[in-house]
């Protein structure tokens, strides 16, 4: 079963207390998945559905309103076999007019373009009304995969409605248009989260979270191994550049004409190309620090490059030593 229908399995239970929120999870599964029949006696409110456990909730809420209904399923085969339901309401219940009581029409029963705000007064209610659109219209991605939660709606107007219903409770919505329609879309996970616990589906937020965690610590484990290579890699592509270039000394100068630190350490890179600053460092004698083996390295470059500059000039000469050792021999000499 997707996550998605095992969402709207448990939304479907959860069953609200008090009459104003049935009445507002009626009105966001009317204006989701509901067209109204005007005209044909008696006029109706249709609620189709391909979910059982959707239209016996449906069928529900407005037997507890005390509202006629009755519900009719229909049998379709193309493009696949599948079982509609369609909840039937009739427009008059008595002297209500459920076009009013769901929020639809105003006073003199004039269809309106948003639903009446008195029916989203309270937040027992907006929270009716979110699972009632995420029962109608909504879908998720896999957790496992990405954090996705998207409401398909007819109009803009609907769109907006679901979206300023999303922020009553902090969350931020994005929207983008689809074919026929718009969706009304949560990316981030902890908006996800929220919006199951909002809806009251408990044991969806249990198992989103679970697979949550799950996909943070493997993307975690992925982010290391990727560091890792990258660095083994600048590790390996240093160390054959630093022998190439030491190879190059010692075809043109030798490397016995360096200092013995220096020679030292070209020795050992020409035997260990693919070790680390750390590594060379630990086999020197006495071992030098990381920073150590860096300056040596600085060292041995600037004396290449200085090698270079002499056989594109010849006559410059070269020196295989630092200003800085040569003062500290002074220094020492004092
Ligand atoms: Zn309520």
């Amino acid at each position: 079963m997707s996550f998605s229908a095992q969402v709207k399995r448990e939304a479907a239970r959860v069953f609200p207390e008090r009459a104003c929120c049935w009445r507002a999870e009626l009105a966001a599964l009317a204006r989701v998945v509901g067209s109204l029949r005007l005209g044909a006696a008696p006029d109706a409110l249709m609620i189709t559905t391909e979910n059982p456990a959707v239209a016996r909730k449906i069928f529900k809420l407005s037997k507890c309103l005390g509202w006629n209904r009755s519900v009719a399923v229909r049998q379709c085969s193309r493009p696949r076999h599948y079982h509609l339901f369609v909840v039937q309401i009739p427009l008059r219940q008595g002297k209500l007019s459920l076009l009013q009581e769901l929020g639809f029409a105003d006073r003199k029963n004039r269809l309106k373009d948003y639903l009446d705000s008195r029916l989203l007064a309270r937040n027992c209610c907006c929270r009716a009304f979110l699972r009632g659109c995420f029962l109608g219209s909504g879908y998720f991605s896999k957790p496992d995969h990405s954090y996705h939660l998207e409401f398909i709606l007819n109009t803009a107007e609907g769109a907006g409605e679901v979206e300023a219903v999303l922020a009553r409770f902090g969350l931020v919505p994005n929207r983008r248009e689809r074919k026929g329609g718009f969706g009304v879309y949560l990316k981030e996970a902890d908006q996800v989260g929220e919006f199951l616990r909002i809806i009251g589906a408990s044991q969806a937020v249990l198992e989103f979270e679970n697979s949550r965690i799950i996909k943070e610590m493997r993307n975690k484990i992925n982010r290391l191994v990727n560091c890792e290579t990258a660095n083994l890699k600048k590790t390996v592509k240093t160390g054959l550049m630093q022998a190439e270039m030491i190879k190059q000394l010692a075809a043109s100068v030798g490397l016995s004409s360096l200092r013995p630190p220096l020679r030292d350490l070209a020795e050992l890179r020409l035997n260990h190309p693919d070790a680390s600053l750390k590594e060379l460092g630990r086999l020197l004698s006495p071992p030098v620090g990381k920073s150590g083996v860096n300056h040596r390295f600085r060292e041995l470059r600037r004396i290449a490059q200085q090698l270079r500059s002499e056989e594109a000039c010849p006559g410059k000469e070269v020196k295989l030593e630092t200003d800085y050792e040569e003062h500290q021999r002074e220094k020492n000499k004092k």
